[in-house]
Formats: structure tokens, sequence, C-alpha cells
């Protein structure tokens, strides 16, 4: 079978993505390319964010610039409306932890109640597309790589085993 499809946030593998401008990309990620066709990007700039830019929140369920009083939502909905749209098949992706779009159970959520970890926005659509989708972020990757790598090959041997319709694996991906 082909290499399974690895999606990554884009900031694990490229410089010059996160609001601050830090990078924390991860060179030792590139051998994933020995494995898996690998698939990066990044939901901030992607929705037309500068680079440095101000930090965003969730704020209830909003993605708020909250300086600024910007409303990040509807541009960042867009994105991932036409990125699942793209993407084609996917087996697995890697996530940045404590991102408002990427974190996986780790974004800080403000409420009337205090702060709440969730699904940054970007990863609530990817579990919302597909739940049985392998994800985990990239502590939890260096923690256990073989493990995780042997779910994603397991989850694209059942995706290829299944009807191409029910996947979505029909789709070409965008290259
Ligand atoms: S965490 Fe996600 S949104 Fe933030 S820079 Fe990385 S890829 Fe972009």
């Amino acid at each position: 079978m082909r290499r399974p499809r690895l999606g990554l946030s884009g900031c694990l593998l490229h410089a010059g993505l996160r609001y601050d401008g830090r990078d924390v990309s991860n060179p030792s990620l590139n051998a994933l390319a020995e494995r898996f066709e690998l698939i990066t990007r990044c939901p901030e700039v992607g929705a037309g964010m500068p680079t440095p830019r101000p930090p965003i929140d969730w704020v209830g369920d909003r993605i708020m610039d909250r300086a600024a009083g910007i409303d990040w939502t509807p541009p960042l909905r867009a994105w991932i409306e036409a990125t699942l749209a793209e993407l084609g098949p996917i087996h697995g992706w890697i996530l940045k932890r404590r991102s408002p779009s990427c974190g996986l159970g780790s974004a800080a959520r403000y409420g009337v109640d205090g702060v709440a970890r969730v699904d940054g926005i970007w990863a609530a659509a990817l579990r919302a597309r597909w739940p049985a989708l392998p994800l985990i972020d990239e502590v939890g990757f260096a923690a256990d790589e073989a493990a995780f790598e042997r779910q994603v090959w397991a989850y694209a041997l059942a995706d290829q085993a299944r009807p191409a319709r029910s996947t979505g694996a029909e789709a070409r991906p965008k290259q």
C-alpha cells in the first residue's frame, strides 16, 4: 500500500508561522517522511493572520484577539471548511499543544466559570469529521512515537479496506 498520509500542525515542521514568531519546529519530525506522506497546515496563517500577531484565545464559543476585540471565528471556520474539502484521505494528525487552533484538549477557553481546557478549533474539526482518526500532540508523540505510528498504519489499512465513498478516499489530495 502507499504510505499513510500524516498531517502535522505546520509550525512543528516550519518556522515563521507562530503568533509570537518563535521557531518551535522539530527537525527530527522530518524523518517521518520515510514512512508517511507528510501534510502540513496552519489554520491561523490559512485564515489570513500575519506573523507575528497578537495572541488569540477561545472566549466562550468564539476565537478572539481579545486585545483588539477581533473575532477570528468566521475566517477560521471558512478555512476549515475549505481545507476539509481539499485535504483528501488522511490517516493521523500531530497537533501543537495549547494552541487555540491546534491544541488537543489543551487550549484555554475563557468563560464565566473561569478557564477550561478544550480542543482547538482545528483539532475539534478533525475529531468531528473523522471520529476515529488517530490524533496526538507533539508531547504525546514524543513520549511514544512507535505506538502512535502503529495507530496511524492500522487506521490507514482499515481505511484502504473500506469502500472509498465511505471515507472520502476517492478525493485526490491537493499537493
Ligand atoms: S499551533 Fe497551529 S495555528 Fe498555531 S502556528 Fe502552529 S500550525 Fe499554526
